[in-house]
């Protein structure tokens, strides 16, 4: 049973998508297809299961990859596929805003119950319901009135804070991109629109993708597209929209900020992402043929080995994301934890200041900004932190590792002083998960269904 999957003697894998086939659909859209690879690497029956959903009480599809599913089974299916479809189109949810925004301010509702803008014909039927007034500024942050999706194993909305999204759009600014492809940061795609507003800034573009349809309702159809970006499906078909905000005229220049679920299948992200990229590519006049579209892809750095295998344009830069309603990852030094949240792009990371204020410097070795904390190592010649801590040189390793391992002679290598000894003898154990039953390649990080744990703590306990 695949959501039950257990890491002790099996992992998944994900097969992409090859042209021809089509997956089954379930109302996240096309279904992804997995295969159980035992420990001793037999390889199992494959089956089709929710792109977007890690656990079966949000969507419980199944279906083996070979079974026949009888007529009524289909239509059944189809059928509930309907009836989870937003009751509006992206167009009529834009005529209510417009409308909204022409109401006197103390009628301008917002019922909380049901996260949505209320027009006045319709407050009786919410009278029962909580709701507030929403004023101008509000209306123009959506992510502050919304209230952030909270289901830790599919859809956890962690929002950035001020000083995060700003970095990020300032340093956007400065390299010339002049439109924005939001995939999964509504915050971005709202501050772009403040930002013009106050035009102290150089005026975005922007186009936000989620999957979350309660952001349809403030923006029209050319700056909000409902989609899921694990299996790249717009649920409108508006496939077009994005094809035309990637299309650069003059000297429009384009870039993707993505800041998908922490427990998302790096493989299916990286998957749409080419696809994006791809699309990108094909729509710009010829010179630069085999350019890749940049690209900043937001994510904890213990997923690093993952997304360069999936991604090897890519790296990983030492800038700490931090977010507001994240309790134990606000930015700091001196505040709380550090957070573990990382940039990983394709732009080129000398080309990136990160703020030297916050405690980045800048290192001549290496050609890019780092951490304070991170100081180059003459040995192996890196700024070798991950973490944010400061690492150290094992002589006997011949490499850099960190600050809390130490040397284990029996081991014969570098582990956390407590560490099960003898037992990880020639084994590396899983990367994402820890688990020594599997190598990181085998895991589909389906053993990692919190990567945050209800406490806050990470997978990389060390
Ligand atoms: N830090 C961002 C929010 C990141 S939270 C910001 O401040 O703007 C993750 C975002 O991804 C949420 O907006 C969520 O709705 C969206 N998301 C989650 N699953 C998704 C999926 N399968 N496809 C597209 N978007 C998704
Ligand atoms: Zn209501
Ligand atoms: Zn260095
Ligand atoms: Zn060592
Ligand atoms: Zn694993």
């Amino acid at each position: 049973d695949m959501a039950e999957a257990d890491d002790e003697s099996f992992a998944l894998q994900l097969i992409l998508p090859e042209g021809g086939k089509t997956a089954p659909c379930c109302p996240h859209g096309p279904t992804l297809l997995f295969e159980k690879v035992s420990k001793r690497g037999e390889r199992g029956r494959r089956f089709y299961a929710c792109s977007a959903c890690r656990d079966r009480k949000d969507c419980n599809f199944f279906q083996w990859e070979d079974e026949k599913v009888s007529e009524a089974r289909l239509l059944a299916r189809e059928v509930k596929n309907q009836s989870k479809r937003p009751l509006l189109s992206q167009e009529e949810y834009h005529t209510r805003f417009t409308t909204f925004i022409s109401l006197p301010l103390d009628e301008k509702k917002f019922c909380q119950d049901c996260q949505i803008l209320l027009l006045p014909g319709e407050r009786e039927a919410h009278a029962s319901h909580r709701s507030t007034d929403v004023s101008a500024a509000q209306l123009r942050r959506p992510s502050a009135l919304l209230r952030p999706l909270d289901n830790k194993k599919s859809n956890a909305q962690y929002l950035f804070t001020d000083r995060s999204s700003h970095f990020l759009l300032d340093t956007l600014s400065a390299l010339g991109y002049t439109k924005l492809l939001c995939v999964g940061t509504p915050r971005l795609q709202e501050l772009i629109k403040l930002r013009n507003l106050e035009q102290k800034h150089k005026p975005m573009k922007s186009l936000l993708l989620d999957i979350d349809f309660r952001y349809a309702q403030f923006y029209s159809q050319d700056e909000f597209c409902h989609y899921n970006m694990f299996n790249h499906h717009f649920f409108g078909g508006e496939v077009g929209i994005l094809q035309a905000f990637l299309t650069e005229c003059d000297e429009e220049k384009v870039v993707m900020v993505a800041d998908p679920p922490f427990g998302g299948l790096v493989k299916a992200l990286a998957n749409s992402f080419c696809l994006i990229s791809r699309m990108w590519r094909k729509l710009q006049s010829s010179d630069g043929s085999n350019a890749d579209m940049p690209m900043m892809w937001i994510f904890p750095y213990f997923f690093e080995p993952r997304i360069l295998e999936c991604l090897p344009s890519f790296s990983m830069l030492d800038y700490q994301v931090g977010y507001d309603n994240h309790p134990l990852y606000k930015h700091g030094k001196t505040g709380r934890k550090q957070s573990p949240v990382r940039l990983f792009t394709n732009i080129s990371p000398k080309d990136i200041i990160l703020p030297k204020e916050e405690g980045y410097r800048f290192c001549s070795v290496c050609e890019r900004d780092v951490w304070c904390l991170n100081k180059h190592c003459a040995k192996c010649n890196v700024c070798p932190s991950k973490d944010g801590r400061e690492w150290k040189h094992c002589s006997a390793c011949q490499k850099c590792v960190k600050p809390s391992w130490r040397h284990c002679h029996s081991c014969g290598r570098c582990a956390l002083p407590d560490h099960p000894c003898g037992l990880s003898q020639g084994k590396e154990g899983c990367f994402n998960c820890g688990s020594l039953q599997h190598k990181r390649k085998a895991c589909i990080q389906s053993c990692v269904v919190y990567v945050y744990g209800d406490d806050g703590r990470n997978i990389d306990s060390s």
